[in-house]
Parts: structure tokens; C-alpha cells; sequence
């Protein structure tokens, strides 16, 4: 649902409780540098409002996910040999933290298929 909720590492950081480091914000959108990368370049982009995963942003707030989808193609832009983006979706995606957030990996060849 579209409001900040308790016990959410995200809501924290996207409300500025826990601090981040942070690369580009909109008003309703903040990316920031993954604590643990996966690449040489590897940021998260989260909406500051809460949503579950990529489907319940979709339903609840389709302008929030372009808006999204934005700000994760202009961070992957400053990548010139490429990128990914990649939403990890429930248990089986890989999903740790349920606040929806785009990873933007890049600075290397990514493989594929991942593991
Ligand atoms: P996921 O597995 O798709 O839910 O990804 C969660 C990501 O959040 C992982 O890549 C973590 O390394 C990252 N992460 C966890 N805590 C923090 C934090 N405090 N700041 C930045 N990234 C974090």
C-alpha cells in the first residue's frame, strides 16, 4: 500500500531514518548504492512510498513504476558498456527485503542466465 510501514529497512531509508548513499532522487523515488554490490556498480532504486514487489507498485501506482523505471535507466546510463536491471521477486527471485526495489548492475559483463 501506498504509505511508509514500521520495521521496513527500505521505508527507513527512503525516509531518511537510516542513512544511504544516495546517487539521484525524484520526489517520490531514491536510488542509492547497494551495501553488499554484486558488480562494480550496483544501485538500488526504491519508491519512498511502500509496495510490497514490482506487481503491487504495477497495481497500486503504474505513474510511480515509470517513474521508477525512469531513474533506474538514467543511473544505468552512466554506464557505457551496458547494463542490468533486475527486480528479484518473492522467495524463489531472491527477494530479502519487501519494499520493491530495481537493482542497476553494471561495471562488468554480466553473465546469463544467472544462477
Ligand atoms: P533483494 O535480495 O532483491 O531483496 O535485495 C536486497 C538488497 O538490499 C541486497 O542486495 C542487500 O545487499 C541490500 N541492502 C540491505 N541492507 C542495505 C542497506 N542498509 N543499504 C543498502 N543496501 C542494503
Amino acid at each position: 500500500l501506498g504509505f511508509v510501514t514500521d520495521n521496513c529497512l527500505f521505508c527507513d531509508i527512503g525516509s531518511g531514518r537510516i542513512p544511504a548513499d544516495v546517487v539521484t532522487r525524484t520526489d517520490r523515488v531514491l536510488a542509492f548504492r547497494d551495501i553488499a554490490p554484486v558488480a562494480p556498480t550496483h544501485i538500488l532504486v526504491i519508491p519512498v512510498e511502500h509496495h510490497r514487489d514490482v506487481a503491487g507498485l504495477v497495481d497500486a501506482d503504474p505513474a510511480l513504476a515509470a517513474e521508477l523505471l525512469a531513474v533506474a535507466a538514467q543511473v544505468g546510463a552512466e554506464l557505457e558498456g551496458g547494463y542490468r536491471v533486475v527486480f528479484n521477486t518473492g522467495v524463489d527471485g531472491g527477494q530479502a527485503v519487501f519494499h520493491v526495489h530495481a537493482h542497476v548492475l553494471g561495471g562488468r559483463q554480466l553473465a546469463w542466465p544467472p544462477g
